[in-house]
């Protein structure tokens, strides 16, 4: 592996796979492929998850889901499952390196292929590509919508607090070939953070490169630092972008950036959006076999 490995790797049984939660995005049900990320990426908001496996090391101890299909089967096969359109994957990245050797994501693609499911996938990596034709089929017969999240252009900027993520323009591009295929896309510029992603020349080449990619939606957000995010945060920032440090701190009010910059940052978004025309809502489309609505509104 070429990539900075996890020390730990546990392959785990599942009983249940669907996770229901309340929160303002997209769909309601979750299925994480994976628990802990080797993405590495310094502003990771999911890590909070893992004190539930008694582990600080989201990035270090990962565990896999070996049974995962099956479980999404038992799940899917239930009387009371509605045909709710399921994002992969709500607190890890059902792409991450590992997924290159344990190859989980074409059996669960195929599941919801059999199950005609609709599904929302968000990554931030190109081995999604592998999986195209699958994903292509089950387009053809429930809703599939992939959405690339990105932060910044710069390489040098992006190797150093997403470093074993795809570059971004790949990511970009990524969206461009499930687009030939009839795949709608989007795109999750986040998070931005203040100072150091938030000038008007990456926004703006992300902007232009999603919408020469056939990208429908394109929605922002700033970094939020809550729980242990924050340390591990600032922490990477101190020896990266140690002169970053204290110009960031003095945005924040404990997790969340001040509502000037806020408004600042939105006014820019706006502008943005209008000049790419961009939609504010994604399309909703219909899942044939149970006439499920894929509605998914997200607003900035
Ligand atoms: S890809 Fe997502 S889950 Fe993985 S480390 Fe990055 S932010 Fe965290």
């Amino acid at each position: 592996m070429d990539y900075h490995s996890p020390m730990s790797i546990k392959e785990i049984k599942i009983k249940t796979s669907l996770h229901y939660h309340d929160n303002e995005f997209a769909c309601n049900w979750d299925l994480n492929v994976y628990r802990g990320c080797g993405h590495r990426c310094i502003y990771c908001f999911a890590q909070y998850s893992h004190k539930y496996l008694e582990s600080e090391e989201f990035f270090d101890d990962i565990f896999v889901k070996t049974n995962v299909a099956e479980a999404l089967h038992a799940d899917f096969s239930k009387r009371s499952w509605n045909g709710s359109p399921v994002n992969i994957c709500g607190v890890t990245d059902g792409y991450q390196p590992l997924e290159a050797q344990y190859m989980l994501m074409p059996r669960i693609i195929q599941t919801f292929i059999r199950h005609r499911n609709p599904m929302i996938i968000t990554t931030k990596s190109t081995l999604l590509l592998r999986d195209i034709d699958l994903l292509e089929e089950l387009n053809k017969i429930a809703s599939v919508y992939v959405q690339a999240s990105v932060s910044s252009m710069d390489e040098s900027i992006r190797t150093k607090i997403e470093p074993n993520a795809s570059p971004t323009s790949d990511r970009l591009y990524m969206l461009g070939e499930l687009h030939k295929r009839g795949i709608n896309t989007g795109v999750l510029m986040m998070p931005i953070i203040p100072h150091l992603t938030d000038n008007d020349e990456n926004l703006d080449a992300i902007f232009k490169l999603a919408k020469e990619n056939g990208t429908l939606t394109l929605h922002a957000q700033v970094l939020h630092l809550r729980g242990n995010t924050k340390k591990v945060f600032f922490d990477h920032m101190q020896i990266f972008f140690p002169e970053l440090v204290e110009k960031i701190k003095f945005l924040y009010n404990g997790s969340y950036v001040k509502k000037e910059y806020v408004d600042m940052f939105y006014q820019k978004i706006s502008f943005l959006r209008k000049k790419y025309n961009f939609y504010n809502k994604i399309p909703l489309h219909k899942c044939q076999k149970q006439n499920v609505q894929l509605s998914l509104i997200w607003e900035v």
